[in-house]
């Protein structure tokens, strides 16, 4: 079914709300015609009422299930409070959340950022300048590699170094200062960091926009050592992959590598509002002074409070360990499926993809509105690849379910 069909397929309800989107917001999206008002743990429901399991899970944003109760409670009760100061002032949140979250991932600071993507840039400038100050590179010569394939958002810096032609093509002149190696390959890496001007190696522990491409075993540990033998900071994206996602609560847990600068966000606040982190030791962290970098939301005292909860029950409803049990059975029910149009099934906990394989390039797309019909939600990622990526708190139960649901929505593609 192509998406005008599918549309046909709408309510006038539904059709109301994507006309309204088509007719004046930008045309920077290609969602599922799908129109939503409520979601509660692992599912949403459209404005006909009809419920769907979330597998997408706002790429990651609500890996504690939607509207979590305890992560709402402090939402509502810090709004009601203080919601901004901006760092003009000081808030009674700011320094807790500070104590909180690098007692949490044990670091000696954090800078709190919003979006993802600030995070990134936030990361780069942190490591470019600990690159001058602390390594003594020569000004304005400070590279920093990073991987094909990647993704690390939307800005022009970040979008400099995108190998992507949808996300950079026409959007230069593009920043300079970085080298683009292969994902996968530390070889390359150690090459790259013979230049003795690289300040630092951005990598994502797993590329999920990518379409969740794992990488082997022991190549963020060789990575990581290959960093500290050259003097180079090692900067783990975990804005998709941490938090709990992959089994762990942080991707790079599984290789026991700890990122010089790590990079939270989504997750970081279960959904709520746009909330992200940069955490580092001193020696790295305090090369940037006051008024040399900041952003007016960055650190609220709401996102303080949202942020402190939201990393509070990822513990406390142990939803690591749910992530690596629920991801472990999804996997294999998938590959017992034994479907002709399944190519591959890939991840770690509960950040997983299938690899379509059919005639069809299409096929994807329209697995994705078959799930839809049988109320599953999933989108295709780069072609043929759909993500699974449910809330962490999901049961057995609703796991089963869902594969049910994958399992009736493949025959579509196996007529
Ligand atoms: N880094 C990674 C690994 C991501 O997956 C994303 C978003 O998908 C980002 C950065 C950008 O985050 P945001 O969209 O909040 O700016």
């Amino acid at each position: 079914m192509d998406t005008i069909s599918a549309q046909s397929a709408l309510t006038d309800t539904s059709r109301h709300y994507l006309e309204l989107e088509e007719k004046y917001g930008a045309h920077n999206y290609h969602p599922l015609p799908v129109v939503l008002n409520r979601g509660a743990g692992v599912y949403v429901w459209d404005v006909d009422g009809k419920r769907y399991y979330d597998y997408l899970s706002g790429y990651s944003a609500v890996n504690q299930g939607h509207c979590h109760p305890a992560i709402i409670d402090s939402l509502i009760e810090q709004a009601q409070r203080l919601t901004l100061t901006s760092r003009a002032f000081h808030s009674d949140l700011l320094g807790e959340y500070a104590r909180f979250i690098t007692d949490y991932f044990r670091y000696d600071k954090v800078l709190p950022m919003n979006t993802g993507v600030e995070a990134v840039e936030t990361a780069i400038k942190l490591c470019r300048r600990w690159g001058y100050q602390v390594k003594g590179i020569p000004e304005n010569k400070a590279k920093i590699i990073v991987c094909a394939d990647n993704f690390h958002g939307r800005t022009s810096t970040v979008i400099s170094f995108s190998t992507d032609p949808s996300s950079n093509s026409r959007f230069g002149p593009y920043m300079g200062g970085f080298e683009i190696i292969p994902y996968n390959d530390a070889e390359a890496l150690g090459r790259a960091l013979q230049d003795k001007n690289t300040a630092g190696f951005l990598v994502e522990p797993i590329q999920g926009e990518a379409g969740v491409v794992v990488p082997d075993e022991g190549y963020l540990r060789k990575a990581k050592e290959y960093c500290e033998q050259a003097g180079v900071l090692f900067i783990g994206d975990e804005i998709q992959t941490g938090l709990c996602r992959t089994g762990l609560m942080l991707a790079c847990d599984h290789e026991q590598v700890r990122p010089d600068i790590l990079i939270l966000g989504k997750a970081l606040s279960g959904g709520v509002l746009p909330v992200s982190a940069v955490l580092a030791d001193d020696d790295i962290m305090l090369t940037i002074r006051p008024g040399e970098h900041g952003s007016t939301y960055g650190g609220n005292p709401l996102a303080c409070k949202v942020a402190m909860t939201a990393l509070s029950v990822l513990k406390e409803e142990k939803m690591a360990e749910n992530a690596a049990v629920m991801g472990a059975l999804l996997r294999k029910e998938l590959n017992a499926l034994q479907s002709p149009c399944i190519e591959t099934v890939r991840g770690k906990g509960l950040l997983n993809a299938i690899v379509i394989r059919h005639s069809n390039p299409a096929a994807a797309w329209e697995l994705c509105m078959a799930l839809r019909e049988n109320g599953l939600l999933a989108k295709p990622t780069h072609g043929d690849k759909i993500r699974l990526a449910p809330p962490l708190i999901i049961t057995r139960e609703q796991l089963l379910d869902s594969v049910g649901i994958i399992r009736e929505s493949l025959k579509l593609l196996e007529k």
